[in-house]
């Protein structure tokens, strides 16, 4: 797997969508999905132009990082965030992606808060509705964000999906249309401390349908990695 070759081809990919879409592939970023893959391949991808890494676990998170298997790039937390898990990756990550309910967007403040910092943010919605997934409902979403707007530890930068698995290709549109629905429908209400900036969604699979829809972030792993090895 040329890890290289797969983030440049990516690269120009994710510029040709953006072009069809109107925009610019530099309006894009591009997080590598670096879960269970170690050290010597994330550093590989941030050589060849990564500068965004998602992960999906605190701990792995923790002991990568501690290897210096980020460095030169920006961390995100990605995967669904258990509670016990708050207090050791507030301050971590610039962004924590998968936030979905009062209670955790209360706990990252507190913590944010008695670290003197603010915490970045984006609100998970379960745009299709499924039960085993995380995010908040659509209708519960403004619920939620006013709750943010009062805590000031924590800053929303806007909106993440993960859409259900589509069963052919195009099969997830409707709801990356629905998400840029959503946000730009927030954005529009200007709450009080939350900027709609980021709309992350998009993955291997289907990356070019989320950027036409108006994506400004994916989130790749086996496009840029290879298949994934089971962890452990
Ligand atoms: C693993 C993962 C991705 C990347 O998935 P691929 O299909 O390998 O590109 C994106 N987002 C989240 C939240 C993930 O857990």
């Amino acid at each position: 797997m040329d890890i290289g070759h797969n983030v440049r081809e990516i690269l120009r990919e994710i510029d040709e969508a953006a072009k069809r879409a109107g925009r610019s592939g530099a309006e894009i970023t591009l997080v590598a999905a670096t879960k269970t893959n170690p050290p010597e391949k994330i550093r590989e991808a941030v050589l060849a132009g990564i500068r965004d890494c998602g992960e999906n676990r605190v701990q792995e998170l923790l002991e990568k990082k501690s290897l210096g298997a980020y460095e030169g790039a920006r961390l995100h937390f990605i995967g669904h965030l258990q509670r016990n898990k708050v207090n050791r990756l507030v301050g971590e990550v610039s962004l924590i992606q998968s936030v979905d309910s009062s209670e955790l967007v209360n706990m990252i403040a507190e913590r944010a808060s008695a670290l003197g910092i603010i915490q970045d943010i984006l609100i998970e919605v379960n745009i299709g509705g499924e039960d085993a997934k995380s995010g908040v409902a659509p209708e519960k979403l403004e619920e939620l964000l006013e709750i943010c707007e009062s805590r000031r530890a924590v800053r929303v930068r806007g909106l993440m999906a993960i859409p259900p698995i589509a069963a052919a290709p195009g099969g997830n549109r409707r709801y990356f249309d629905q998400m840029h629905k959503l946000f730009i429908d927030i954005k529009a209400k200007k709450y009080d401390n939350i900027s709609m900036e980021i709309l992350s969604m998009g993955m291997s699979g289907d990356y070019e349908d989320a950027i036409l829809s108006g994506s400004n972030m994916i989130r790749l792993g086996t496009a840029i990695f290879g298949p994934r090895q089971p962890l452990r």
